[in-house]
């Protein structure tokens, strides 16, 4: 039985220190630091907007998934999308083009085919990746058309006959 950590491990008391995060405008390539809780803001260098939104995605989701936050594939994702973000972590099944503007961590049983761009990868022993990789400092400007958000990750994907796929915002 694995050991569960205890509930409260993460949340001690008092204020904690804000937290911030390294992000990157891939419209004009400035980086730039942002707090960990803002979710939309504008490139301080050429204003355009970028969602930071972090994503779960569990089940079956197809489509555009477009955000600059952390997306993250539960093992039992299956997910063939076009998907830009800031970080990548993968431990369920990905098939499509991804282009991450930060670091890719593939996780063990996860399988990854299809184009990756990233920043950086680490492929953990016991994952699959047979997709075309290309690692580099700059993955180039998001593809155009890029203006989709949370709300059209749920339109663009065919409602299953359980439900709707779970794409939980992570805080
Ligand atoms: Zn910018």
């Amino acid at each position: 039985m694995p050991l569960r950590p205890p509930l409260v491990a993460f949340h001690p008391k008092g204020p904690r220190p804000p937290q911030r995060r390294k992000v990157y405008c891939p419209a004009c390539r400035h980086g730039f630091e942002l707090s960990r809780r803002a979710v939309t803001v504008r490139c301080p260098k050429c204003t355009a907007p970028l969602a930071f939104d972090d994503l779960q995605l569990s089940q079956r989701v197809e489509g555009a998934v477009t955000t600059m936050g952390h997306v993250v594939l539960g093992a039992s994702s299956s997910v063939a999308a076009r998907l830009t973000c800031g970080m990548l972590s993968s431990a369920g099944r990905f098939e499509g083009k991804a282009t991450v503007y930060g670091t890719v961590t593939l996780e063990p049983g996860s399988r990854t085919s299809g184009e990756l761009t990233a920043r950086s990868l680490t492929v953990q022993r016991g994952a699959t990746c047979d997709a075309t990789v290309r690692i580099t400092p700059d993955p180039g400007p998001p593809p155009a058309p890029q203006k989709r958000t949370l709300a059209q990750i749920s339109a663009d994907t065919p409602r299953p006959l359980h439900g709707l796929p779970r794409v939980v915002p992570r805080r």
